[in-house]
């Protein structure tokens, strides 16, 4: 007998490629997430199930009015400053370009900046020669790069809001309290979450997504006493980095206070799609060693925070 997995678990229920182009301005509306009908409130804007910040797509939905759209929209400056800069570095365009990242500033420096420039990123550190380290043995260039201050809760909310716009309607019906939370923009610390607010990287070394995609999935059976796995779990690709979190709020769970439960997260395998798979080679990783990291997102003020990243050197050439 094998230990289940993820994919024993869950099952796919929704995927980005289900709206591609589905944007219609001619039908009539009802919002998924106030209920409010094309009579009582505006469609004019074009809902993306994706935010482009993650990645141009035409993944567009009919589900979310004007108010609703704006109001969740608050909290994508959060999202777009914690996934800085790995769009810069692979040239992955957002709306219509490749953005341009600038560090954040600790006094008064000036930032490190990185510009795609001719299919390469150009990277100019003025003076934080400090956040790079050369290892000459192994010819590799370590950067510490400073990401702009964000807000590790409204990261999370925005990435629930993805998971929600993918959610069918019949089973948005066990996430109401979820909307409500996502509709307060406020930083309530009383809350009393069913499930802690863990968000799972996975970051890939040899590839990457072009155009980004999320797909939610839902648990296979009923919760036992005293145990229970989340029932929806998303997780959303852009570029190089693989995002999955599990759903709070959900009508099952949402009076019980997860500490007093066995909680099982079980991971959606990211890590795969970074293998080269050659023949029917096995692959036997212990979860222990999942090269997937864990954040705790429950946190309502602004954090500073910094990606290591690490190049690969051939050969190294100073210029005039
Ligand atoms: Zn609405």
């Amino acid at each position: 007998m094998h230990e289940k997995t993820f994919f024993d678990k869950y099952e796919l229920i929704s995927s980005s490629n289900d709206f591609r182009g589905q944007f219609n301005v001619t039908i009539d509306k009802v919002c998924k997430f106030c209920l409010k009908t094309s009579k009582e409130n505006t469609f004019k804007n074009i809902p993306h199930v994706i935010p482009e910040l993650l990645g141009k797509n035409n993944y567009t939905s009919n589900d979310e009015c004007d108010s609703c759209n704006k109001l969740f929209g608050a909290y994508e400056t959060d999202l777009s400053n914690y996934i800085s800069p790995y769009q810069t570095l692979i040239g992955q365009k957002t709306k219509s370009k490749i953005p341009i990242f600038q560090s954040r500033k600790d006094s008064a420096e000036k930032s490190t900046t990185i510009k795609y420039i001719d299919g390469k990123p150009n990277i100019n550190f003025n003076n934080n020669l400090v956040d790079f380290h050369y290892d000459y043995t192994n010819k590799l260039i370590s950067m510490n790069l400073k990401k702009k201050k964000f807000i590790p809760l409204n990261v999370y909310k925005s990435l629930v809001k993805i998971g929600l716009s993918l959610c069918p309607r019949n089973e948005l019906e066990d996430y109401k309290k979820t909307i409500e939370w996502l509709a307060k923009n406020d930083s309530e610390s009383e809350i009393v979450y069913d499930i802690p607010l863990n968000l799972y990287r996975t970051r890939f070394a040899n590839k990457y997504y072009d155009k980004p995609f999320a797909s939610l999935y839902k648990r296979r059976f009923e919760i036992a006493n005293n145990k229970y796995e989340p029932k929806l779990s998303l997780v959303v690709c852009s570029g190089v980095l693989v995002f999955q979190l599990f759903i709070p709020f959900c009508t099952e769970t949402e009076n019980i206070n997860y500490k007093e439960y066995q909680l099982v997260n079980d991971l959606y395998p990211a890590f795969l799609h970074n293998l080269d798979f050659k023949g029917e080679e096995k692959i036997e990783i212990h979860p222990s060693q999942l090269p997937i990291i864990k954040y705790d997102m429950n946190y309502s003020a602004q954090v500073e925070a910094d990606e290591i990243i690490h190049f690969k050197y051939e050969k190294l050439e100073s210029i005039k």
